[in-house]
Formats: C-alpha cells, sequence, structure tokens
C-alpha cells in the first residue's frame, strides 16, 4: 500500500473510498506486526491518528495541503517539537526536541502525517544499522541481514509498509545505500537543497536531508515540498524550487550517460550487481541513449577524503554533547573533568568514539596540514573532475553499493571493510552533487540491487526523469 502514487493515493481519498483514518490504522497494525524489525524508536500512534481524523475534515472541505494523507516516518536525526530526538545515542537519554526541522515543518504546513522516529547507526556513522543503542534493524526480506545504514530504520520502514515516505540523512550514502539494501528508491539532492536546520550535525559539509519512498513521483512531490531557501539555514540555497512533479511526466532525453569502467570491472564489486549495471547500460544504448564508459583516475582518494573529513566535522560536532546541556550525564562523577570523560565515554558507543578520535587527530596542530589541509584540496580536485564529466555527459550511472546486503556481523569488527560499503555513493556528498539510488532487480539469492544515477548541481528533475526511463526499462 505504501508504492501508492500520492495523486493516486489523493483521488481515493477525495472520493471517500478511502479515509487517511484507515490509512493510518493500517500502517499502525503494520508497524506492530512487524516489530521485531525493529525499525521504529517511538510510534506517534494516537497523535497521527488525530491528525489524520483533522485531515480527512479537511479533504473533505477541500482545503487540505499538498501532502494530505502523506504518512511520513522520521529518521531519528530530525527534530520534531516536544518529540524525543535521540540520534540512536545513550548520550541523547531522555532529550525532547525544542522546536522542529524545516524539513518536517513543510511537511507539517501541507498536511502530512508523522507516524514516528525511526531507528538508525548513531549519529548517522554506519552502513549497517549495527551501531544503534537500541539495537541492530533487519532486514525484511531476510532478518539474518543488515537493512543498510545509516538511515536503516527508515528504510525498512517504507520497505515493510509501515509509512509511505520516510526522511532520512545522507552524509555519505546513508540513504541511498540502504534503499539499495531494501530495494526502494533513496535519493540525497545537491548539498544545501534542503535546509539543514533541525537535523543532528555529523559532517556539516556533507550533510543531506533525503528522500526514501517506494514511489519514484511521490518522491518528487516530497522534494518539493521540503526544498528551498529558509532563514534558518544560512548556508542553504535560493535556487527556486522547481516543479518535479510536472518535470518527471515531460519527455526528456536521449542522454548522454557515463558509466564507471571501474565499476564494470572491479573485482570489488558482486558479480551480479556488474552484471545489473552492464544490463542497464546496453538498454539504455538500444533505447538510443549515449552511454559511455568513463575513468575517473582520482576514484580511490575519494573515501580516504570523505573519512578524513567527515570525521573532522564529526569531532567537532559532537564536542557539544558533555554532560551539560543535552540528555545523559553519567552518575558517577566526582568533578568537571571527571563528567566530561566519564559522561562520554559511557554516552558514545565505539563507531562513535572511533570517529571523534580519528577527527580530533586529524585536526591536531601537527597532523592539520598533513590530513586535513590535503584532504580539502583533494576534496577541491575531485569536485573539478566531477563537474567535468558534467560537461560532457548528463549522468553518472554507477552501482549504489558493490554488494548486496550482507549478514548482520559481516564487517562489524572491521570498520575498514564496513566503510568500504561506502564505495560508490561517498562520491556525490564529497562533490556536493545529486544522487539517487534506483531499485534494479535482485541477485541469485533475492537480495535487491540498486544503480546509482548522479547529476550535477540542482540537476534533481534530470534524476527523476532518468529514473523513470530506468524504472520502464525492460527487466
Ligand atoms: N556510512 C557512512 C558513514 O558512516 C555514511 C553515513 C551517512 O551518510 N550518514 O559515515
Amino acid at each position: 500500500m505504501s508504492g501508492t502514487e500520492l495523486t493516486d493515493l489523493q483521488h481515493q481519498l477525495h472520493h471517500g473510498t478511502l479515509t487517511c483514518v484507515a490509512r493510518v490504522e493500517q500502517f499502525l497494525a503494520t508497524i506492530e506486526s512487524k516489530k521485531h524489525l525493529n525499525a521504529y524508536l517511538s510510534v506517534y500512534g494516537n497523535e497521527a491518528l488525530e491528525r489524520a481524523r483533522v485531515i480527512d475534515t479537511k479533504i473533505k472541505a477541500r482545503t487540505a495541503g499538498k501532502l494530505a494523507g502523506l504518512v511520513v516516518g522520521l529518521k531519528d536525526v530530525l527534530a520534531y517539537q516536544n518529540h524525543p530526538l535521540q540520534a540512536s545515542s545513550k548520550i541523547l537519554d531522555g532529550f525532547v526536541s525544542e522546536f522542529t526541522a524545516t524539513a518536517v515543518e513543510r511537511l507539517l504546513k501541507e498536511d502530512a502525517i508523522i507516524i514516528g522516529r525511526q531507528n538508525c547507526d548513531e549519529f548517522a556513522m554506519g552502513s549497517s544499522n549495527e551501531n544503534s543503542a537500541f539495537g541492530a534493524v533487519l532486514n525484511e526480506i531476510d532478518t539474518t541481514r543488515v537493512p543498510g545504514g545509516s538511515s536503516g530504520g527508515s528504510a525498512v520502514a517504507v520497505m515493510a509498509d509501515t509509512c509511505d515516505v520516510a526522511l532520512g540523512s545522507d552524509t555519505g550514502g546513508s540513504v541511498r545505500q540502504p534503499a539499495a539494501f531494501c530495494g526502494i528508491y533513496g535519493l540525497k539532492p545537491t548539498y544545501s537543497r534542503i535546509s539543514r536546520y533541525g537535523l543532528v550535525a555529523y559532517g556539516s559539509s556533507f550533510d543531506c536531508i533525503g528522500i526514501f519512498s517506494k514511489n519514484l513521483k511521490t518522491l518528487t512531490h516530497v522534494l518539493e515540498v521540503i526544498a528551498g531557501a529558509d532563514e534558518f539555514d544560512s548556508t542553504v540555497s535560493h535556487q527556486p524550487v522547481p516543479a518535479y512533479a510536472q518535470a518527471i511526466e515531460q519527455p526528456a532525453g536521449p542522454f548522454k550517460i557515463a558509466y564507471l569502467n571501474e565499476a564494470l570491472h572491479s573485482q570489488a564489486v558482486q558479480p551480479e550487481i556488474r552484471q545489473a549495471l552492464k544490463t542497464k547500460v546496453e538498454q539504455l544504448q538500444h533505447a538510443g541513449h549515449t552511454v559511455t564508459g568513463i575513468d575517473f583516475p582520482l576514484s580511490e582518494y575519494i573515501l580516504p577524503t570523505y573519512y578524513i573529513l567527515a570525521t573532522a566535522e564529526a569531532s567537532s560536532n559532537l564536542s557539544r554533547y558533555d554532560g551539560v546541556r543535552y540528555g545523559y550525564r553519567s552518575p558517577h562523577t566526582t568533578d568537571l573533568q571527571s563528567m566530561y570523560k566519564k559522561t562520554r565515554s559511557e554516552g558514545f558507543g565505539k563507531e562513535v568514539q572511533r570517529r571523534i578520535l580519528l577527527g580530533t587527530f586529524v585536526l591536531s596542530a601537527s597532523y592539520y596540514d598533513a590530513y586535513y589541509t590535503k584532504a580539502q584540496k583533494v576534496r577541491q580536485l575531485i569536485r573539478q573532475q566531477t563537474q567535468k564529466i558534467f560537461s560532457h555527459y548528463d549522468f553518472i550511472l554507477s552501482p549504489t553499493t558493490p554488494t548486496t546486503a550482507f549478514k548482520i556481523g559481516t564487517h562489524s569488527n572491521n570498520p575498514v571493510e564496513m566503510y568500504l560499503a561506502d564505495l560508490f555513493s561517498v562520491h556525490a556528498n564529497v562533490a556536493g552533487v545529486p544522487a539517487i539510488s534506483v531499485p534494479c532487480g535482485t541477485d541469485a539469492q533475492g537480495l535487491p540491487i540498486g544503480l546509482q544515477l548522479t547529476a550535477n548541481d540542482f540537476n534533481e528533475a534530470g534524476l527523476f526523469q532518468v529514473s523513470k526511463v530506468i524504472q520502464n526499462l525492460a527487466g
């Protein structure tokens, strides 16, 4: 039921063949029956039902907003006033938001219904959702496997039909990678397309709010509502927001698409994913698009650049969790110093501590130039080289992930192995450009495969158009 396109859904709501209340009731029942997946940290049942009643009345009166009836879940990094917010961390135990994130505010203004808060990796650091203080999230297709991360709860929530759409965050792939593992769409827009006000900060120069949906068109409606200028975020773009839902209906193409030679030949990529990419390349060519293999010589530097800069920014952003201002404070303290130390040692999980240590190291006086400054320079190069590709091509096609969903525990003791899950997704964040993961079949075990399309700055409309082309190709 969550795959229904928004306008079809609203058609039924307007004709009274369906009500928001009935939908919310059904979603709540599904959440209950799929509790074992551990996708939700809080379910706002009564509140969602109450809102559904109000919106049903508005629909009858023809005064309902653009997203009337859409049921949305929020990754536990998005502020929603008077609701708990923890970034799946013990350090935010008991913390309640005092304001609402701009993106969420805009959803509410257009009469979307918020159904709950979704599990994720602690502070959005991870690729498997195993780093949550609330336990791992399970992939619905095979519950011995991870759903991807860090927005794993949100991806599973959409996949498992417990909401229509979910908002996640994507700093290095955290929307696209779990979308690929769960067989749904996941969009990371251009950096600054959506206000970050009310998004828990991880790596601020990378952080983007992203959207999960089973339905591509619904995703366009949501982006249209939440994107755009915001007085609360000085880094947000003032570029006008295009009519994405209209753009996706326009005839588009033929396109010029580049694919990464390396992805097609790399042994690190699962053979079935290589095959899926190859098939799409051939189908696109057959359909009249120009599809060419290219090399990206800087590709081996993307992942290290990301992990140096993202950890540096994280170490700074997370310094605010000191036991004084937010959530948890260790009860075992004797003085101020020990309060800081114990609170942070007890409140942060292992991976978050590792990132803070790594980030503090690369920012330390003796290593700053060797790591941080150098990584900043490499980031500029990567961005320039990426822009160069877009002077010749409309999109870059690649796998979203090197493998399909792996078994729980596979990489949890080897952080570098885990970081490799982000091989293809971090590029868009390092370059600041938009990218989408499109479901493209399954491997021999029936696990979803996702292919990724990346576009130049602010060409989300193009991404939607080419995703639709891919969706309509045979197979
Ligand atoms: N897996 C990456 C990381 O751990 C990306 C996370 C994200 O996009 N939030 O940093």
